[in-house]
């Protein structure tokens, strides 16, 4: 049975998550590959892991529902053995709206699957790599966003706030467990050529927002995932409380 280091990437199966399983994979991770409801893209990145001689499982769960939480941990232990790092990567945008056009539900949705499914799967995570319970250490990566720092005025001004609250999560975690032989870590993508700007009602919105970045371009998931891959390895071992922008500048 292989030894290899084993990753939870949260939304695994698409955009930046794909990039980054996809990358863990070459660089030697077995991956575990959550999603929350396309089954297809999840099994996609499985095979395409496996075609190129890794190791990957798809595993099932909505980071915004708490129960799910400890079953798609459990799922990673069952079939993997161990865990080693953590991607939380899954996130969600919503319509454009003012804040005068926001309702309870929405931004209960927002912060439930953005910000408390981040903590809660760092929790678990913790509570198996952490030396105060055992663990032989490991790695966290969050995945913030350039909008905690501009706001998103006019746009979603709840989602860049759900990331804020991210980023300062990032550095009290890191603080908590340093001496645990956890490092945890943040990367602020900023404009990337996903699906999510779709989910949101504004399919074109990379390339039209090309103008005011700064390298003139949105960027790649790939170059997301670049940015993750570094911080999980070990080159980055004396990092930990940092936020990586990766942003063109932006
Ligand atoms: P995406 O293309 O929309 O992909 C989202 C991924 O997350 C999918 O695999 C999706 O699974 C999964 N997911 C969504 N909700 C989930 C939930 N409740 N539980 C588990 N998985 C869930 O998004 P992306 O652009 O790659 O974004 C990834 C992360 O980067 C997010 O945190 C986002 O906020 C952040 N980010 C993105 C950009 C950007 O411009 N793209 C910029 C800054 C930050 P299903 O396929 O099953 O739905």
């Amino acid at each position: 049975m292989s030894d290899a280091p084993v990753l939870l990437v949260t939304g695994g199966s698409r955009g930046i998550g794909a990039a980054i399983s996809l990358g863990a994979a070459r660089q030697g991770w077995r991956v575990a590959v959550n999603y929350a409801s396309n089954r297809a893209a999840a099994d996609a990145v499985v095979a395409e892991i496996t075609a190129g001689g890794g190791e990957a499982i798809a595993i099932a769960g909505d980071v915004g529902k708490a129960e799910d939480i400890p079953a798609i941990f459990a799922a990673v232990e069952r079939h993997f053995g161990r865990l080693d790092g953590l991607v939380n990567n899954a996130g969600i945008v919503d319509m454009p709206a003012r804040i005068d056009e926001m309702s309870a539900e929405r931004l209960e949705r927002m912060f439930r699957i953005n910000l408390t499914g981040s903590i809660l799967c760092a929790a678990e995570a913790v509570r198996r790599l952490s030396s105060r319970h055992g663990g032989k250490g490991g790695v966290i990566v969050n995945i913030s966003s350039m909008a905690a720092t501009l706001g998103s005025a006019s746009q979603y001004v709840d989602y860049a706030a759900s990331k804020a609250a991210i980023d300062t999560f990032t550095i009290g975690l890191s603080r908590e467990v340093a001496s645990e032989g956890v490092r945890v870590n943040a990367v602020r993508p900023g404009v990337i050529d996903t699906e999510i700007h779709a989910s949101g009602g504004l399919p074109d919105r990379a390339s039209e927002m090309a103008a005011s970045i700064p390298m003139q371009r949105p960027g790649t998931a790939g170059e997301v995932a670049d940015a993750v891959l570094y911080l999980l390895s070990p080159q980055a071992s004396y990092i930990t409380g940092a936020i990586l922008n990766v942003s063109g500048g932006r």
